[in-house]
């Protein structure tokens, strides 16, 4: 008997795992890899393939850029506090997992969901709709709450027992931290908020760029929402300025052709990319202001700013010196609220 475990990185999908697994059941692990996977540094040291392989489960990873890009242009169920979709994204993640039933031939799908711990996505009502929806009636297997939701299939027809299952709900974490040490299972990561719809400075930044580039929404201009500085300088135009070294380099690396990249001369300061058409001379000179006002420069001095236009079309570089912009100007123009 084989079953697949939706796997977030986080501690309850490993403890739905691992006991699945006690029971017998070949349990392979699913980790679906979405554009909003959270970034930050802890995560990114984290090791699940490692993690996994010491708790004996196989893991695999499952790209769903697209639909995942598709769900966040027109969700279906409503978002949570931020720009998260919680329910469609489960649902998303579910049917996939369904479609890899038989594939890799197992009989039912396991989650870590437990009822009632978060708001949108897990109390009663939307487990139930999460499980219609996602064509898995009876196939879905939440062993953490097994005991407190329907009997599933795996359990009427005696693949798993029923009695090694739980009845956790809430939104306390002591049952699982409890299960986690019965289980040996150690170094798991600390409890997140989930991906990176879910915060608030992001899914701002996604907002403006559902707003003014829908169409054009792809990775690349996501990857530029997770870090920078954003100004919106007209509907489709938009200037992004780095933080630090990391930063510029990471947007160097992000250009595409016909991106513009403004750095200042002689003196330290950020790169900035333009993206839109920085067709005329006032645009320019208000992209240059802005890259200037990080610049090290004193307010009130004059900076040199480079320009290119990367890839086809490219008219070499360019000098403007500017004066930088002044706070109030800058704060209009900065991404911080969904812009009318
Ligand atoms: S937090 Fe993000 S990854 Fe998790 S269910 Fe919600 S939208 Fe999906």
């Amino acid at each position: 008997m084989k079953a697949i475990a939706l796997i977030s990185g986080g501690l309850d999908s490993a403890l739905a795992a691992k006991v699945i697994a006690k029971q017998g059941i070949n349990v392979v692990g699913i980790n679906f890899i979405t554009p909003f996977s959270p970034i930050d540094k802890i995560r990114r040291s984290f090791n699940l393939r490692k993690f996994f392989d010491n708790l004996g489960i196989d893991i695999m990873s499952v790209n769903i850029f697209d639909e995942s890009l598709e769900m966040i242009r027109n969700p279906k169920f409503g978002l949570g506090s931020n720009l998260n979709p919680c329910i469609d994204c489960h649902i998303l993640m579910l049917k996939k997992a369904k479609g890899l039933l038989e594939r890799l031939e197992a009989s039912f799908v396991i989650t870590g969901e437990v009822l009632g711990q978060r708001p949108m996505s897990q109390h009663r009502h939307a487990l139930e709709l999460i499980e219609r929806k996602s064509g898995l009636q009876g196939l879905l297997l939440r062993p953490l709450s097994a005991k407190l939701l329907d009997e599933t299939i795996p359990e009427k027809e005696g693949w798993v027992k029923r009695s090694e299952l739980f009845d956790f709900s809430g939104r306390s974490r002591s049952p699982q931290f409890a299960l986690a040490k019965e289980l040996g299972i150690k170094d798991y990561q600390t409890p997140a908020g989930g991906c990176l719809l879910t915060d608030a400075g992001f899914s701002l930044r996604m907002k403006d760029l559902l707003k003014h580039n829908l169409k054009a929404l792809n990775n690349n201009e996501i990857e530029i929402l997770k870090f920078g500085r954003h100004f919106r300088l007209g509907d489709q135009i938009k200037l992004v300025v780095g933080r630090n070294q990391e930063e510029n380099e990471k947007l160097l690396k992000l250009a595409r052709n016909r991106d513009y990249l403004f750095e200042p001369q002689g003196i330290p300061g950020p790169v900035a990319l333009g993206r839109g058409r920085f067709d005329n001379k006032e645009l320019v000179n208000l992209a240059c202001r802005i890259v200037s006002r990080y610049s090290d420069s004193q307010y009130g001095e004059p900076v040199k700013i480079n320009l290119r236009k990367k890839g086809l079309g490219f008219l070499g570089a360019k000098e403007f010196s500017c004066l930088a912009l002044d706070d109030k100007t800058l704060e209009n123009l900065r991404v911080r609220k969904a812009q009318k």
